[in-house]
């Protein structure tokens, strides 16, 4: 106990130098999604929001509400419809806003 004590005092924080440097576990974490808009439709909109087991997804008509705040990144969207869902890569997005966690994206794509 005392050995790892002092060695934490010499050595300061080993785990993770994080923010002040990044993080390289970083491109391992699982991120909340990114849509790609032109390859959206009303259908595939809807389907992704009946698979979302947190209710971050809904469709208001032509757009799909995506509520960053609710999701988990759990990657079940960008299963089930890779060509529209990628992740992010993004992690950072605390704030003190909630309305900023709330995305409208429009859905562009024609039904096929
Ligand atoms: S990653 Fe999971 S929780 Fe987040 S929007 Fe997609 S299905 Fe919903």
């Amino acid at each position: 106990m005392t050995f790892w004590f002092i060695r934490g005092l010499r050595r300061g924080v080993v785990t993770t130098r994080y923010p002040a440097r990044p993080d390289r576990a970083a491109r391992y974490l699982p991120t909340p999604p990114a849509f790609r808009p032109e390859a959206l439709t009303r259908q595939a909109a809807d389907e992704l929001a009946a698979i979302c087991p947190s209710g971050a997804l809904h469709r208001d008509g032509s757009v799909l509400v995506y509520d960053v705040g609710a999701c988990t990144a759990c990657g079940r969207c960008a299963a089930e419809a890779p060509g529209a869902v990628t992740a992010s890569g993004q992690f950072e997005l605390a704030t003190t806003d909630r309305s900023v966690l709330i995305k409208k994206i429009p859905i562009r794509g024609e039904a096929p």
